[in-house]
């Protein structure tokens, strides 16, 4: 059997294989309720074979298997990995490339989703795994979903995703057309409100975020409110300073009304002094409405191989004193859960275990 013929879309093709198996289906003069069956098939049944769909008929599963690939997904598992609360997976990319999602298990029984968006990340991010490895490529919006696919297929239940993974969301432009394949009734009918975009600001396409999707979720990575030091951290510091992205946020929560989210991942001695916090706290109390509509999750930093020698994780009561500072100044700050650390699939992890530097492949 032919794999993956025609789940890479041409010049004229839809640009996602959901649409690619609906003008097929049309093309080859079927009747309209076979698409809804192979979506059911997929969705309702979790049944990730063309050949196992049995509401099709034996020639048509042929077809599809035969004209598409017999799997619905185009991603394989290469590995995983479990502990008590999260699950890593290691995807292979149909080229070869590799990417990992994780998916977390809340005690209320709450399952979120942490996606990549690249092979790779070439933004450098200082305290950051994937971004040792440079980019590989952007990931399609077939591949984005591919992941909530898979996971959907083991039986899990999409309740929320972010773009957490490796790679920078914003500056792949795949990312809104796999936002909106995740958002669509007939695939994966997920709430915007429950997508969340994280973004180390790309100015241009924050905008672009507000604009098309504004229900959807966003997240600023700050982690400094010094642009010195943010820039030494984060090199896209140097293109889009601290003081236009808090101006990209305050446009964002005034064209969507929602609230908004800084990131900051506290790292012990390195961003975490009172100066910092005071220095944070007024960059928010500086914005839109005294900045009520922003929230600052503070992430405690995860050691990763990949990241300098001086960065430590910060102790808990720490990160205490660091959210309560932020409070009494009126900010509202809390501490991000965190686990998966012992499998490595904490925030800006994922990849850790391959060597920098490298193709990007695990050894
Ligand atoms: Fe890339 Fe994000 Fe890592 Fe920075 S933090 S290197 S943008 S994946």
């Amino acid at each position: 059997m032919s794999f993956s013929r025609d789940f890479s879309p041409g010049p004229a093709s839809p640009t996602n294989k959901y649409d690619r198996i609906r003008r097929y289906l049309r093309q080859e003069g079927a009747p309209d309720f076979r698409y809804r069956q192979v979506v059911q098939a997929i969705f309702r049944d979790r049944i990730g074979r063309f050949s196992q769909m049995a509401a099709l008929p034996r020639s048509l599963r042929e077809d599809l298997a035969g004209r598409f690939s017999d799997d619905v997904s185009g991603l394989s598992r290469v590995a995983s990995r479990h502990s008590e609360q999260a699950e890593k997976v290691l995807y292979g990319l149909p080229d070869g490339k590799r990417v990992e999602a994780v998916a977390l298990n809340f005690q209320a029984g709450w399952e979120s989703f942490c996606i990549s968006s690249q092979s790779g990340c070439g933004f450098g991010c200082s305290f950051c795994a994937t971004g040792r490895l440079g980019l590989l490529r952007n990931m399609s919006a077939d591949e984005i979903t591919d992941q909530l696919l898979d996971f959907h297929l083991h039986g899990r239940t999409i309740d929320s995703v972010s773009f957490m993974g490796m790679g920078e969301a914003l500056s792949n432009l795949h990312t809104f057309e796999a936002i909106r394949l995740m958002m669509r009734p007939d695939l994966f009918a997920l709430s915007p409100r429950r997508i969340t975009v994280s973004t180390i600001g790309i100015v241009p396409q924050m905008e672009r975020l507000a604009r098309e999707l504004p229900q959807v979720n966003l997240t600023l990575s700050l982690h400094s409110p010094f642009d010195e030091q943010r820039t030494a951290m984060m090199p896209i510091n140097r293109k889009y300073p601290i003081a236009e992205l808090m101006q990209a946020l305050d446009h964002h929560v005034r064209s969507t009304g929602r609230k908004a989210y800084v990131a900051y991942v506290l790292i012990a001695g390195v961003n975490d002094t009172d100066e910092h916090a005071r220095a944070l706290a007024h960059l928010v109390k500086a914005r839109f409405r005294q900045g009520r509509l922003l929230h600052v999750s503070l992430i405690r930093f995860n050691e990763v191989a990949a990241a300098p020698a001086a960065f430590a994780r910060i102790d808990t009561s720490g990160a205490r004193r660091f959210a309560d500072l932020l409070r009494q100044h009126g900010v509202r700050a809390t501490i991000r859960a965190s686990f998966g650390n012992d499998i490595d699939a904490a925030c800006r992890q994922l990849f850790a275990n391959y060597q920098p530097g490298t193709s990007g492949r695990p050894p």
